[in-house]
C-alpha cells in the first residue's frame, strides 16, 4: 500500500513509499481509507515535541474509510475510529475513558497501530463508528479528533451552567467547541489573532476578539483553550474572576507559571483529554442533522501530504486540513 511513513524524529517531512500493510490480529478489521484530517498533534510529533512512536510509522489519528475486511455487519460500511485503546480493565477504561488509561492507551496514528495517512489500516473490534448517512468523507474526517474533543470541552463547559463561554483559539476544535455551544444555546466569543481564521468565524457569526483582555471578565465565565499556546494560558490566569474556571484542551508548555494568582481567585482548572467514542457518536449525529457548523475542509492527495502539513505549519488553513487517499480528487467544501 501507497503510505506517507515518518522515518525519523525529528522530521521536517514524511516520505511516500509503499509498504506492507502491517500484521492484522485475527479480530482486526481492515480499512480502506478515504480520507484522513491533520491535526495540530501531527505537527508536534513531527518536531520531536510530542509523543514518539516507533518508527517506521504511519501517522494519520482522524481517518475515515470503507471496512474491507471484518464482520459481516461492517463490510462495506464507511466509518470513523474511535482513535484511544485501552486494556479494558482500569476504571477508567470500565467507566468508557479508555483515553484515560491507567496503563497508558494506544492511540491509532499516533501510538502504537498506524493511523491514515496510507491506502489501508486496521483497527481494533472496539473502535469502529459508523459514519451517519449524508455525512462526506471529508466532513466525517474534521470531526473523528477535532470533534470528538469540541464535544467532551463544550459538555465540560454547559455543566458550569456559564453566563458565558470565551473560546481561546479558533482553529478547527474551537471553531467546533464554539459552534456545539451555540447550538446549546450558549453565549460565546473566541479569541483568535490569526485574521484568516477570524474572518472564517466572523462570517460563520461568532463574535470573535483578537486578545482575551479586550473581553469583560464576567462572573460564572468559562475559558475553554484550544489555542495550545503558552500565552493564551496566562492570559487566562490573569484575566478569569474569581472562581472562574478554564478547561484546557490544548495543552503546552508554561515555563514559570506563579499558582499564588489561583489560590488567590480560588481558580479551577481541569485538562481535557480527546473526547469518549460517545462524544464521537454525538458531533456525528449533530453534524448529519445540520445542527452545527463545520469548519470548511481543504483537502490535499496522499502524495501532497507535505504540502499540507507546511501550510498548516505556517498557518495558511483556516479551516480543516484533511488528506484524501484513494481516489483522491481535489476537493473545496
Ligand atoms: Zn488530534
Ligand atoms: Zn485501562
Amino acid at each position: 500500500m501507497k503510505a506517507a511513513l515518518l522515518t525519523r524524529l525529528p522530521s521536517p517531512s514524511l516520505e511516500i513509499q509503499t509498504v506492507p500493510l502491517p500484521d492484522i490480529p485475527p479480530d482486526g478489521i481492515e480499512v480502506t481509507v478515504e480520507a484522513c484530517g491533520v491535526c495540530g498533534t501531527d505537527l508536534h510529533i513531527l518536531n520531536g515535541a510530542s509523543y514518539r512512536p516507533v518508527l517506521p510509522f504511519v501517522m494519520g489519528h482522524e481517518p475515515v474509510g470503507v471496512v474491507s475486511k471484518g464482520p459481516r455487519e461492517l463490510m462495506g460500511r464507511r466509518v470513523v475510529p474511535s482513535i484511544f485503546v485501552g486494556c479494558g480493565r482500569c476504571d477508567p477504561c470500565r467507566a468508557g475513558d479508555e483515553r484515560l488509561c491507567a496503563q497508558g492507551p494506544l492511540v491509532t496514528g499516533v501510538l502504537g497501530p498506524w493511523g491514515g495517512f496510507a491506502e489501508k489500516m486496521w483497527l481494533y473490534p472496539s473502535q469502529p463508528v459508523v459514519v451517519p448517512e449524508g455525512l462526506s468523507p471529508w466532513v466525517a474526517a474534521a470531526l473523528v479528533d477535532a470533534g470528538a474533543t469540541a464535544h467532551n470541552a463544550a459538555t465540560l463547559a454547559l455543566h458550569r451552567q456559564p453566563r458565558r463561554v470565551v473560546v481561546l483559539g479558533g482553529g478547527p476544535v474551537g471553531f467546533l467547541t464554539a459552534s456545539i455551544l451555540r447550538s446549546q444555546g450558549s453565549e460565546v466569543v473566541v479569541v483568535e489573532p490569526n485574521i484568516l481564521r477570524r474572518d472564517l468565524l466572523i462570517s460563520r457569526g461568532y463574535d470573535t476578539l483578537i486578545r482575551l483582555d479586550q473581553a469583560d471578565p464576567t462572573p460564572s465565565s468559562v475559558v475553554v483553550d484550544c489555542s495550545g499556546v503558552p500565552e493564551a494560558f496566562l492570559a487566562a490566569l490573569n484575566w478569569l474572576p474569581t472562581h472562574g474556571c478554564c478547561l484546557i484542551v490544548g495543552y503546552s508548555e508554561v515555563p514559570r507559571v506563579d499558582f499564588a494568582i489561583v489560590s488567590r481567585k480560588e481558580l479551577i482548572f481541569k485538562g481535557v483529554r480527546s473526547g469518549r467514542r460517545d462524544d464521537l457518536i454525538a458531533v456525528l449525529e449533530l453534524a448529519q442533522r445540520r445542527a452545527i457548523d463545520v469548519p470548511p475542509v481543504t483537502t490535499w492527495p496522499l502524495e501532497h501530504i507535505n504540502d499540507a502539513l507546511s501550510a498548516l505549519q505556517s498557518g495558511q488553513v483556516a479551516g480543516k486540513a484533511v488528506i484524501t487517499v484513494n481516489n483522491a480528487i481535489r476537493h473545496e467544501c
